[in-house]
């Protein structure tokens, strides 16, 4: 990732280009129409009762003239309403089946959900997205890191697992860190668009930098610091890596703390022992630190104590504008030593060429991968992953099928990717953001389906990372053709809208949604179906109950469906670029890379 600049854009003074402009410019008109034609026939042969879409109804809205009668277009509707059920359940339950045995990275169950993809995919019409293939190969490398020599900062008594974590991404059998000088950064942020850098004056070369976790904003839950409550992307430990190895940083340690990190030390100690899966490095990977560590807060203290600071008060002075870095005068030495096991599977992509503008592409991303099995296990082994993520892949496969029925073929590409080995990091959709099969400035917005729907009809759709981007002002326009209106995501502080394949790209400056479901059930039925799956889904999350089931709230999957559906049909038939709203923290990056293309093609 190159750093934030947005002098070439000034340079290029580009609001005269139309790639540029920014926002959705919609000559906004009010208008009345009828939206109809449910022509879903229900297969659903037992006795579950659940709310069918109307079959006519009288919706007024205020939107963009042309967009709405591209909706309302016949073609438009025939493959709306065509969204089917049953072929949701049938591509569900082959995903899910015991037979995938969990669709694990680099396993057979791997390579015939792959296959199974392509089949479909081709007999849709889809053309191969990478070259002349539907593959892209994702090469993986397992780590497993131990810490071979314990952690010695002064006199302190650290113990792995029980009071720090230490691993590397680098392939390195051995990575020692001796007598390593101790930083404080605060959070650790360089953020231009927040006017925040805690690296301000500072050179870090070969040192260990200690970090918070979270952000200031969090932190102070003041509304004008970064996003208030809400978590950004700087807030995040994989972010506090990666500028720390940015910096020149040896080493970096965060200090855990529950609230701002949102899980407890747990996470941290069974998250960061065992095998890791990364990427093979190449020369398109960005800079990583030989050690990566966790402290717990116990430790953290002590630690600060030792140099003679109260960690509260330097805590304080770290949310404060303007915060100056804090030698601790103590060093750190441990060593890391690691065994490595090479693997690998593929992204699926597949493409429908647009008619106008194949070069830009609207792409619809889905997970295919889950846990696989665990063979210790007496009974079930198999994480069958029903819901997720075989219902997103079911998802691209019907969605696709819509497209393919439309006769007259988008403007623009619509592009399928079903993405490997999300559930080890989003590793298949970090490789394609590092070799995408077009230029990343030529992708108009991406949809990601990490676990569809299927808790019901819903009157609203809730958005993770809310505020984000222009694709908003999209989907809020498909929403209002569903009768439904947008609302933030329940826990923004958790942060999710960093933890699933679209923000992959997000990091790259492509926008991405991830959107779905909502809290307000349509009526009772739904209600009822809202807490019945709504209970399931919270206890099977990545667990073997995570099955197939005929009960699923499976109206709401297909509303769901079909709001992913018409987003991409608005961005595929029209001609505008959405942006990241200004001020959040990809903007700059999408800027750049818009500003570059120009310069590398001034007639477009
Ligand atoms: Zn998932």
């Amino acid at each position: 990732m190159t750093s934030h600049n947005l002098n070439i854009k000034k340079a290029l003074n580009l609001s005269e280009y139309p790639q540029m402009r920014s926002g959705l410019i919609l000559g906004f008109v009010l208008l009345t129409f009828i939206f109809s034609g449910c022509s879903e026939q229900s297969t659903q042969s037992d006795a579950i009762e659940q709310t069918k879409p109307v079959s006519e109804k009288t919706i007024s809205i205020k939107t963009e003239k042309s967009v709405t009668e591209r909706l309302q277009s016949k073609d438009f509707q025939t493959v709306y309403e065509d969204i089917s059920i049953p072929n949701l359940k049938k591509h569900i339950q082959y995903l899910s089946s015991d037979e995938m045995a969990g669709r694990e990275p680099a396993s057979k169950g791997d390579r015939m959900t792959a296959e199974y993809l392509i089949e479909a995919f081709k007999k849709l019409g889809l053309k191969p997205g990478n070259g002349d293939s539907y593959l892209q190969k994702v090469e993986l490398l397992a780590i497993n890191s131990k810490v071979s020599q314990n952690l010695k900062i002064a006199d302190i008594e650290f113990n792995a697992s029980e009071n720090y974590v230490a691993s590397t991404r680098q392939k390195q059998p051995l990575r020692t860190l001796t007598d390593s000088e101790l930083v404080f950064v605060g959070y650790g942020i360089n953020a231009p668009e927040y006017g925040w850098n805690d690296y301000q004056g500072l050179d870090v070369t070969g040192k260990t930098v200690v970090i918070l976790v979270n952000d200031p904003g969090y932190a102070t839950g003041h509304s004008d610091l970064f996003a208030g409550n809400t978590l950004t992307y700087y807030g995040r430990w994989t972010y506090k890596y990666e500028e720390a190895a940015r910096q020149g940083a040896k080493a970096a340690i965060i200090i855990h703390e529950t609230a701002p990190a949102s899980y407890g030390w747990s996470v941290i100690k069974n998250g960061w022992t065992g095998t890791q899966y990364h990427l093979p490095r190449n020369e398109n990977s960005g800079p990583v630190v030989d050690v990566e560590m966790w402290i717990n807060i116990e430790k953290t203290k002590e630690l600060f104590s030792k140099a003679g600071l109260d960690f509260a008060a330097e805590k304080t002075k770290a949310q404060v504008k303007g915060f100056k870095a804090v030698k601790l005068g103590l060093t750190a030495s441990v060593q890391v030593s690691s065994t490595f096991k090479q693997s690998g599977s593929n992204n699926i992509i597949a493409t429908f060429p647009g008619s106008e503008a194949a070069d830009e592409h609207i792409i619809y991303m889905a997970h295919v991968d889950h846990l696989g099995q665990d063979t210790s296990l007496e009974e079930d082994q198999i994480y069958n992953g029903a819901h997720d993520n075989a219902s997103g892949s079911a998802g691209i496969l019907e969605i696709a099928r819509a497209y393919s029925h439309l006769k007259n073929r988008p403007e623009r590409s619509i592009t399928f990717i079903g993405a490997a080995a999300e559930e080890q990091g989003t590793l298949g959709s970090k490789y394609f953001a590092d070799n995408p099969t077009m230029s990343l400035s030529k992708i108009v917005g991406l949809i990601n389906m990490d676990s569809i729907n299927i808790k019901g009809r819903k009157k609203d759709v809730s958005v993770k990372g809310f505020g984000k981007s222009e694709l908003e002002d999209v989907l809020k326009i498909a929403a209002a053709f569903q009768n439904r209106i947008l609302i933030p995501e329940a826990h923004p502080e958790r942060g999710y809208y960093y933890r699933s394949d679209h923000f992959s790209l997000a990091k790259k400056g492509v926008p991405g949604l991830s959107a779905g479901g909502g809290t307000v059930p349509l009526n009772d039925i739904e209600a009822e179906i809202d807490q019945r799956i709504g209970e399931r889904v919270a206890k099977c999350y990545h667990q073997l109950c995570d099955e197939y089931s005929e009960d699923w709230g499976w109206y709401g999957a297909k509303e769901d469906l079909q709001l992913y559906l018409a987003t991409g049909y608005i961005l595929a038939t029209s001609k505008q670029w959405p942006n990241w709203y200004q001020g959040t923290e990809f903007r700059a990056l999408r800027d750049n890379m818009m500003a570059e293309d120009l310069l590398a093609e001034p007639s477009h």
